[in-house]
């Protein structure tokens, strides 16, 4: 069985020292081990920016795709290989800018893989500008007079849409979110995880300590029930989304895959293909 040592390559990250990702990329490493998966049998998908980078820092299949179309990647990879496990990634510009249209409709779709935000409220990749993380009155190079834009509530967001799995996390709290990228995996569906991953280099505002001083964790949360999604929205509504933990789970919800006439009796892409060895290293 592997170990989380398993899913280290020889590549040395390129993210700025003190960059939250480090951490999401250790705790992606550490869930893969716990929950049994083999680097073989998981693919990570990733859009671009910072984050986006983690695909080639893990030791499993990935591939870097392209800005905001790491979800529909990803889908695809599960629906042509259901024995995968498939681990989509990227930052909060990627998946709720460009990408968004992708990320409701993946939410809703529920195919069964795991979505990592990495959110640092700000463009990293690009010097430094408002994302649609970044709160009002937060000055970037884009905003030198402060923005005047409301920040989305990606979590409220989730739950309208009518997510399964919604989770939320901090990327310095790696016991935390070790734990909620296993339960993303063994969830039956889409799961999406939003990791506070705090950009040390551009965002002086929301910084380590500031999330330190304003997070609430859902486990400090007196008769928090994660199946009450009427309970999940008022308490994201109460703490302005800064709150961390497993907020919803829908179990009961057949994933797409299960609700799909015919898929599992069909062979799949790959199965159907039949190549001899010789066949197969010409691809
Ligand atoms: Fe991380 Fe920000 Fe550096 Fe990008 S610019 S690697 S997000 S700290
Ligand atoms: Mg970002």
């Amino acid at each position: 069985m592997a170990t989380f040592k398993d899913f280290r390559n020889k590549v040395k990250p390129n993210w700025c020292p003190g960059c939250g990702d480090f951490s999401v990329q250790a705790a992606i490493q550490r869930a893969a081990a716990n929950v049994g998966v083999e680097p073989d049998n998981l693919a990570i998908i990733s859009g671009i920016g910072c984050s986006g980078r983690i695909s080639g820092y893990i030791n499993s299949y990935g591939l870097h795709g392209i800005h905001g179309r790491a979800l529909p990647i990803a889908q695809g990879v599960k629906m042509a290989n259901k024995d995968l496990t498939v681990i989509a990634s990227g930052g909060d510009g990627d998946g709720f800018a460009i990408g968004m249209g992708h990320t409701v409709h993946a939410i809703r779709r529920n195919i069964d893989i795991t979505y990592i935000v990495m959110d640092n409220q700000i463009y990293g990749l690009t010097k430094g500008q408002t994302s649609p993380r970044s709160d009002v009155g937060f000055k970037t190079k884009s905003t030198p007079t402060g923005s005047v834009e409301s920040s989305l509530n990606v979590m409220e967001m989730a739950l309208t849409a009518g997510a399964t799995f919604v989770a939320q996390s901090f990327s310095s709290d790696l016991k935390e979110l070790t734990a909620l990228i296993e339960k993303g995996i063994e969830h039956k569906g889409f799961s999406l995880i939003n990791v506070f991953s705090p950009c040390v280099t551009f965002n002086k505002v929301n910084t380590y300590d500031w999330f330190k001083t304003n997070i609430t964790k859902l486990a400090d949360v007196q008769d928090y029930n994660e199946e009450n999604r009427m309970q999940a929205m008022q308490t994201l509504m109460e703490h302005n989304g800064l709150v961390t933990g497993l907020i919803y789970q829908n179990k009961q919800q057949p994933s797409y895959q299960e609700m799909l006439t015919g898929y599992s009796e069909k062979p799949l892409a790959h199965e159907s293909l039949q190549l001899d060895e010789e066949q197969f290293n010409k691809m």
